[in-house]
């Protein structure tokens, strides 16, 4: 935890801004490399001459980098938001676990699994609690 607080969190934010933008940046210049460079070697293909030499593959394989390098930087720059909508999708999970362990129930006789008070069946093998 930081004892200054805020200056932590700017650069945070900072951070997730420049990702963003990044993100994006990289996101519009891979699919354009990836666009020249397969309409190149389609080109160079229908030719059946490969004026582009290598060009076009470089492009393709660049393009593929900012591609994958921009969707790297964007899962960073909105992991925030992936991450609460992961704890909201969690949390109740964790709530039921909870609930399981302080469960105040009885014992089942048959695998002494603890139940909750109103449960009329053992959670751990199914045997009635009546
Ligand atoms: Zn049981």
């Amino acid at each position: 935890m930081n004892t200054d607080g805020t200056p932590g969190l700017r650069r945070q934010t900072t951070v997730r801004t420049t990702a963003r933008v990044a993100a994006v940046v990289l996101l519009v210049v891979g699919v354009v490399l990836l666009v020249r460079g397969i309409s190149g070697f389609a080109a160079d293909a229908q030719s059946m001459a490969m004026d582009g030499g290598f060009g076009p593959i470089l492009s393709i394989g660049a393009g593929s980098f900012c591609i994958v390098f921009g969707l790297a930087a964007a899962q960073v720059g909105w992991l925030r938001a992936g991450t609460s909508y992961v704890a909201g999708e969690t949390m109740p999970v964790v709530k039921d676990s909870l609930t399981y362990v302080t469960a105040s129930g009885p014992f089942c006789r048959q695998c002494g699994t603890r139940n909750d008070g109103d449960a009329r069946f053992c959670d751990g093998c199914g045997q009635s609690l009546a």
